[in-house]
C-alpha cells in the first residue's frame, strides 16, 4: 500500500485561502488505512472548512482513487455539487491526487497529503517500507528480504564491513538487512544459495516516467 501522511496544514489552508467552495475527495484503500483520508478525515476537513467560513460542496470516498475510470463513474451522481465547487481537495496519495487533475479539466486540485513509501501496515497504523519499485526483483534472490529497501546503501551483496551486532552501521536503530537476509536463509534451509554473486543491480529497469500496457503484452504473448 502506498503510506501518506497529512501535510502541514497551515501551509494548505494559505494555499487555498483564495476558493470559497471545496469538494473533498478521500479514498477508501491506503489513504484510510493510514488515517489521511478516510471517513473520519474528511469529516474533520468539512468540518475545519466550515469553521473558517468556506463551503463545502460535497464530500467522496473513492473505492480506489488511483483507478481513474472507476473514479470518473463513481462521481457521477455528485454532478450538481461539483458545478458549484471552485476548488478540489484530495486526500489520498500522489496517485489519487492526479486521477482528480485528469478527471476535473477547468478544476484546481490541491493534495493534503504526502506519499511517503510502498509498505506494509505492520500493526494498526504502524508502516514500515518494504519495496523500492526496482523494477528487477531479487527477493527469490535474498531470501524474500529486499536489501535495495531495507540496506540504506542497497548493497546487492552483502553485509558491508560496517555491520555491527546485527544492527546497521548508517543507524543502530536499523536491523541490518543483510543479516536478516542471511538469518532469513539459515531458517529455511537455503544458506547454500546465499554463496552465489548477485549481478550489480540494473538501476535502468526503474527509468521515469514508467508505463505499463498489460493488454498490449498480451496480445504480443498470443502472437
Ligand atoms: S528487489 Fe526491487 S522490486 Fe523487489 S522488493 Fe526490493 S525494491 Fe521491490
Ligand atoms: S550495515 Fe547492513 S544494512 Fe547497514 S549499510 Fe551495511 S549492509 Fe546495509
Amino acid at each position: 500500500m502506498i503510506i501518506t501522511q497529512k501535510r502541514n496544514l497551515d501551509d494548505l489552508m494559505e494555499n487555498i485561502k483564495r476558493y470559497k467552495s471545496f469538494f473533498l475527495v478521500g479514498c477508501s484503500e491506503c489513504a484510510s488505512l493510514c488515517g489521511t483520508g478516510g471517513t473520519p478525515e474528511l469529516a474533520a476537513m468539512k468540518e475545519k472548512l466550515e469553521g473558517d467560513g468556506k463551503k463545502v460542496t460535497g464530500t467522496f470516498l473513492a473505492k480506489t482513487g488511483c483507478q481513474v475510470l472507476g473514479t470518473k463513474v463513481e462521481l457521477k451522481p455528485y454532478k450538481d455539487a461539483l458545478a458549484e465547487t471552485e476548488c478540489i481537495l484530495v486526500m489520498s496519495c500522489g496517485a489519487g491526487t492526479q486521477t482528480a487533475v485528469d478527471l476535473f479539466k477547468d478544476k484546481p486540485v490541491y493534495a493534503t497529503n504526502d506519499s511517503l513509501f510502498l509498505g506494509n501496515m505492520t500493526r494498526m497504523q504502524i508502516f514500515d517500507e518494504r519495496c523500492s519499485l526496482c523494477g528487477e526483483c531479487i527477493l527469490d534472490k535474498t531470501g524474500g528480504v529486499c536489501p535495495v529497501t531495507a540496506c540504506p546503501k542497497g548493497i546487492m551483496n552483502g553485509p558491508c564491513g560496517g555491520t555491527n551486532n546485527g544492527k546497521c552501521e548508517v543507524s543502530s536503530d536499523i536491523d541490518c538487512a543483510w543479516v536478516k537476509i542471511y538469518t532469513r536463509m539459515k531458517d529455511t534451509d537455503q544458506l547454500e544459495d546465499m554463496k552465489k554473486i548477485n549481478k550489480p543491480k540494473n538501476w535502468a529497469a526503474h527509468k521515469k516516467p514508467m508505463t505499463l500496457n498489460v493488454r498490449e503484452k498480451k496480445e504480443e504473448g498470443t502472437k
